[in-house]
């Protein structure tokens, strides 16, 4: 439920009607736009039974939100949310990419790729320590020595560093080196692992699942991580599985103005996970732009 205060509002009515709300047991968040207050209720509202908000002073209304998540909700937070980082912003104000090896592999790989991508604008090192690998024989990642390469890159680069977490106790090592945690596809629907991101203190990227999630499920999923108290989530659409074998995945750009309808958390594209090819990275990150997205993710590898 939100309560949409009047235009000339004061502080004095919006402090009354969170105060009523608050008293019941139920949790508040305040939107101050430019025109209107929004003050969001997350609880259970039947609680709030004969409260009266539509009558109390400077309500204008009083608006049931149906969707089962809400902090993520649109209707929560009208205007777009970015999320700060040391050397820059992730949302509408800026295009930013985020590039850098699929997994960290050695010092100098990793440290050759960041200056490499960071000459060619991107703000965001990615690189995984932690591989969610389909075959249990494939490469898994160099864990904590990868981090300390992350972190390495960060000082000598200037650029923020992200790095995907598998587990509770990646996610335990990764703050100590790294500025935002990755969710990748295969842990969309992790919830115990969602919270514990929720709970690390980092801005979250989540990418959508891969096969079979809805955009309503990926909401869902980002809520887990709000709920617990950490509103800096950026959602990643990296392809979803069809029938389609001629790109690795196919990338869902029509879930970029739908999410901007539903929620307003920034919205980045990953077209080299989506498509798998090198030659369809670049027009697919361009159409990505075009739909609208705050940035992309690219694998880049020197
Ligand atoms: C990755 O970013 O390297 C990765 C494994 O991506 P995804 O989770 O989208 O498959
Ligand atoms: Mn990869």
């Amino acid at each position: 439920m939100i309560i949409i205060m009047k235009p000339g509002a004061s502080e004095e009515n919006i402090r009354n009607v969170a105060g009523q709300i608050e008293e019941k047991g139920l949790t508040v968040h305040l939107s101050h736009g430019t025109e209107v207050t929004i003050i969001g209720v997350v609880g259970d509202k039947s609680k709030l039974q004969g409260s009266n908000l539509e009558i109390a002073a400077g309500v204008d209304k009083v608006v049931a939100v149906t969707e089962s998540y809400k902090l993520a909700n649109k209707k929560f937070h009208p205007e777009p949310s970015s999320v700060s980082l040391s050397n820059t912003s992730v949302g509408p104000e800026n295009l930013t990419v985020m590039a850098g090896p699929c997994a960290i592999e050695s010092s100098t790989q990793l440290m050759e790729t960041a200056f490499a991508v960071k000459k060619a604008g991107a703000t965001v090192l990615r690189g995984g320590a932690f591989k969610p690998r389909t075959s249990p024989y494939s490469f898994q990642g160099l864990e904590t020595e990868g981090l300390k390469y992350m972190k390495e890159a960060r000082e000598a680069t200037g650029l923020s560093v992200i790095c995907e977490v598998t587990s509770a106790r990646a996610i335990e090592d990764a703050v100590k080196y790294v500025d935002l945690l990755q969710i990748g596809a295969r842990n969309m629907q992790n919830f115990e692992l969602l919270k514990e991101c929720g709970k690390a203190g980092l801005p979250v990227l989540l990418k959508r699942g891969l096969a079979a999630t809805t955009i309503d499920e990926w909401l869902n999923a980002s809520e887990y991580i709000m709920a617990e108290g950490n509103p800096n989530v950026i959602l990643c659409e990296r392809g979803i599985r069809t029938f389609e074998t001629a790109t690795r995945n196919t990338l869902d750009l029509s879930a970029v103005p739908v999410l901007r309808l539903k929620t307003h958390l920034p919205i980045i594209v990953d077209p080299s996970h989506a498509t798998g090819v090198r030659a369809y990275v670049e027009p697919m990150a361009k159409a990505a732009v075009s739909a609208g997205a705050d940035g992309l993710m690219i694998e880049v590898h020197p």
